[in-house]
């Protein structure tokens, strides 16, 4: 009888170190294993798609790829829906001996829809498939409320995550991602060896049913990429979070400070599966913090990755949030959505500097600080009173770590229409919070040029900016802005 072999559908787990789906496919067939990725057209046809996020989800894939092939294995990219891929590889393969197929769980209702599909199709062709947990660290089945409902408030939620952090089973899984980042150690000193047994060109025996589509991919949106790409894959990703490490002790004082790196911007690698949340606890030992009690830098990050994993929860058991506001008294709001206004948001011209700053930031970099992430979400739905979807969206088309779940949970927190948001009646002053964040104002100068003179004092309220500056006069009055969003709100709560 012929050997049998393994194929790893990779979708956002671009990694090898501490991929559970692809180590245990891996082990069941002694290393005869090859990787498959599928373009999804439904997916590249989103309105929020991305060219930049695409290019550097295109580069994580070389990585992965060039790392597989290093390793003796290899991945094959086809231009197919997993549907008829599958449906095509498994005609394909089945004379060739019996094959098991490998998957880690995604959480989104796109994903989840496409996975009960592709379940099926593998039950009716009798091929094996198993499924993994990867993307979370705990995942929806594994917490619930004691009525088995779901949790909505955030901090009962972290407290319950907190607990089942300290269970066997999540430590063990911690555990094992210490040997997958000892693997990524070796790898950075050029230390690996083959460990795979098996590529795609031994399984062609003639008349392969497709042909590698990642260059075609590749060399199409290389051109249509508008923003320099940080450096992409599991080893960067590794590497950011060594070099983000020292800082950990100061992450509480640095976070929300948006002039100096004192986060990790690690988002851009959790989005693919570069790296995971049990990866980061693993390395920085985070299982290792008290918790909830203590202020520390290392218990303040890992609640910030339990946000990460509270959006995804919402997301899961409320998949309707991705069209309509989560709380049902403001699904309905008479957003004025003007659409001059909302131009000028995208492109930094609103005449506050703070919100100007972090737009233009997110338009050059494709990353834009959380503090700022905040206020200028609060700054569109609350001052320019325009449907938090416009700028749900905008992001998503911008980002280089857009991802549905936590874009969408920070929108709806920041427009109070979330689970667990700020409150409606709480509206951010732009100008106090960026002489709050930005006091010297080194984040502004960075993305505002135009402010490059101005004196510190003078360049948080539009109206002290000396005209000569060349710059925007403000949109809006804060203060009149701030009145009709409060009467928006509290009509439509009554
Ligand atoms: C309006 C708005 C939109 C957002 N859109 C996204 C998005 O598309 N993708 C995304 O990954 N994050 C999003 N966030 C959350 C947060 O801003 C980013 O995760 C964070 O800025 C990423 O930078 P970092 O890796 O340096 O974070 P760090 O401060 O180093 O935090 C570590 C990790 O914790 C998680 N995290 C941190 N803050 C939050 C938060 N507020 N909510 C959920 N998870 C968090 C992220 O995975 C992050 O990488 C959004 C927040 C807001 C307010």
């Amino acid at each position: 009888m012929s050997e049998t072999f393994g194929i790893h559908w990779f979708r956002r787990d671009l990694r090898v170190a501490g991929n559970p789906g692809l180590k245990a496919t891996f082990e069941r067939h002694q290393g005869r294993v090859v990787g498959l990725f599928c373009f999804d057209a439904k997916f590249l046809s989103r309105p929020d798609f991305s060219h930049d996020r695409f290019g550097f989800f295109l580069a994580t894939l070389r990585e992965l790829k060039e790392e597989l092939l290093e390793q003796g294995s290899d991945l094959l990219v086809i231009d197919s829906s997993p549907n008829e891929g599958w449906e095509r590889l498994v005609e394909y393969l089945r004379p060739q001996g019996p094959f098991t197929v490998s998957f880690n769980r995604d959480y989104e209702p796109f994903a989840r829809e496409r996975d009960e599909k592709i379940l099926e199709l593998f039950k009716n062709k009798g091929i094996e498939v198993k499924t993994h947990r990867d993307h979370l660290l705990i995942e929806p089945s594994d917490l619930k409320k004691d009525d088995g409902g779901y949790y909505q408030v955030y901090s009962p939620f972290a407290r319950k995550w907190l607990d089942l952090l300290q269970s066997s089973n999540i430590r063990d899984r911690i555990s094992e991602q210490k040997k997958g980042l000892s693997y990524l150690q070796r790898r950075r000193k050029g230390e690996s060896k083959q460990i795979f047994t098996l590529t795609w060109k031994s399984l062609d025996r003639g008349g392969f049913p497709f042909i590698d589509a990642f260059e075609q991919f590749e060399n199409k949106t290389s051109k249509m990429v508008k923003i320099p790409l940080p450096e992409a894959g599991s080893l960067a990703a590794f590497r950011r979070l060594e070099a983000f490490s020292p800082h950990l002790s100061r992450y509480g004082e640095d976070r929300d400070i948006p002039g100096i790196d004192g986060t990790s911007q690690l988002s851009i690698f959790l989005k693919n599966g570069s790296l995971t949340s049990s990866q980061i606890i693993a390395a920085l030992e985070l299982d290792k913090t008290s918790g909830w009690k203590d202020s520390s830098g290392a218990s303040k990050y890992l609640k910030e990755i339990i946000w990460r994993e509270f959006y995804y929860h919402i997301l899961f058991h409320r998949p309707d949030v991705e069209i309509q506001s989560f709380l049902p008294a403001f699904r309905d709001l008479p957003w004025e959505n003007r659409q001059d206004w909302f131009l000028r948001w995208c492109e930094g011209t609103t005449g506050y500097p703070i919100v100007d700053a972090g737009m233009r930031q997110l338009n050059q970099t494709g990353w834009m600080h959380n503090r700022v992430r905040m206020i200028v979400a609060s700054f569109l739905t609350k001052d320019l009173l325009i449907d938090w979807r416009w700028g749900e969206k905008y992001f998503m088309e911008k980002l280089l770590d857009g991802d549905l779940a936590p874009n969408n949970g920070g929108w709806q927190w920041a427009a109070s229409t979330g689970c667990d948001p700020q409150p409606y009646f709480r509206i951010f002053n732009p100008v106090l919070q960026s002489e709050r964040f930005d006091p010297e104002g080194s984040y502004i100068k960075r993305y505002v040029p135009e402010l490059k003179n101005v004196a510190a004092d003078c360049l948080h309220d539009p109206l002290r900016i000396p005209s000569s500056a060349g710059y925007p006069k403000p949109l809006v009055e804060h203060r009149e802005q701030k009145e009709k969003a409060l009467r928006m709100y509290a009509s439509a709560k009554k």
